[in-house]
């Protein structure tokens, strides 16, 4: 097929020939073909697809490296670019209105209060997911915005497990927020999230699957905790680090009662066999006053049974960002074998 001049693809790709020359020189996109003595860019007409991928990606102002990640990605890691992305504006966006809000009424006398004094608290997460490196396929789904935190691990047998743990946290998603009662808000969280799942399980013939879910829903001021399964959720404060949910596994039914040391739990074979999950039994509830300089952990189990407790203090206590922190806590599950998926969030609570 005949190549056309940088004019004829800016006019087919509706993109300027400098933007053409820029994306040339970024790597985006290069000509099929530069003639060597005019040195004149030559396209083909079957670039035109990615040309006009680039433009939608710079119109929804994805940033040039991650437009090069999406153009050399497969397809669903590209788009979880883009939801990513999106996801980040969002919040980003969510913190600037609530500020633009505060200003409004500051400057118009309505607060006397400095923004320092009354310290409004934000928060700032990262979210990792990892299919660890016995397991085919990732049944965790781990997810976090500027409202809501979350990890799901799904299991059965096929895509059940993973169809489980998707419609938890897709119901949760869909849960307004913050509006009205925290309290209010959670148990309407747990219900749908729980009847997501049973609807999901009534239109299998044989339904084996299930869902674990650990959530955490944020006010502004306060952090509602939704939780049942074996998926945990960890609070440090002051260097030190407290388990704030309670295991819901058959073995952690027998400690609580005497029957069985918490050493012994570790290594127990019916450690993994749970007593609850989503949609069979209540999630617990349960609401944490927010303090700035707090920092949140969820995980699924396939982090916790791999790393002690003093392996997640230190790494929560000495990695400051939380995207490095769910990326090294990620890191050392699979450097520890990787058995099972694992999934996690980490979230810090700061003064604006
Ligand atoms: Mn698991």
């Amino acid at each position: 097929m005949a190549l056309l001049t940088i004019g004829a693809f800016a006019r087919a790709s509706r993109l300027s020939p400098k933007a053409l020359r820029l994306y040339d020189e970024l790597g985006l996109l290069r000509p099929a073909r530069v003639d060597p003595s005019s040195g004149y860019r030559l396209y083909d007409p079957e670039q035109l697809e990615q040309a006009r991928l680039v433009a939608w990606l710079r119109r929804l102002g994805l940033p040039l490296a991650r437009i090069k990640d999406v153009l050399e990605l497969p397809e669903a890691a590209a788009a979880d670019v883009v939801r990513d992305y999106w996801h980040q504006v969002e919040a980003e966006t969510e913190v600037r209105r609530d500020l633009a809000a505060f200003l409004v009424s500051y400057l118009s006398g309505e607060d006397a209060e400095m923004p320092e004094n009354q310290s409004p608290l934000a928060i700032r997460y990262a979210v990792r997911t990892d299919r660890g490196l016995v397991r085919e396929t990732n049944q965790d789904r781990a997810y976090a915005g500027q409202r809501l935190l979350a990890v799901a691990d799904g299991y059965g047998s096929g895509a059940a497990g993973s169809a489980a743990s998707a419609a938890a946290i897709e119901a949760l998603r869909e849960v307004d927020l913050p509006a009205g009662d925290l309290l209010n808000v959670m148990s309407e969280a747990a219900r749908r999230a729980g009847s997501a799942v049973r609807d999901l399980m009534a239109a299998d013939p044989e339904p084996d699957g299930g869902t674990t879910l650990t959530a955490l829903l944020w006010s502004g001021s306060q952090l509602g905790l939704v939780h049942i399964g074996d998926s945990r959720a960890y609070l440090l404060r002051d260097d030190e680090l407290f388990r704030i949910t309670h295991d819901h596994t058959v073995v952690q039914g027998m400690v609580d009662e005497g029957k069985l040391t918490e050493d012994e739990l570790a290594t127990h074979p019916q450690r993994m066999l749970l007593l609850q999950a989503l949609g069979t039994g209540d999630p617990d509830m349960r609401l944490q006053d927010a303090r700035a300089g707090d920092r949140y952990l969820l995980c699924s189990d396939g982090l916790h049974r791999v790393l002690d407790d003093d392996t997640l203090r230190s790494v929560l206590t000495t990695v400051a960002e939380p995207e490095d922190a769910v990326g090294r806590l990620v890191e050392l599950a699979n450097e520890g074998g990787g058995p099972d998926n694992v999934s996690c969030v980490v979230a810090d609570i700061e003064a604006r």
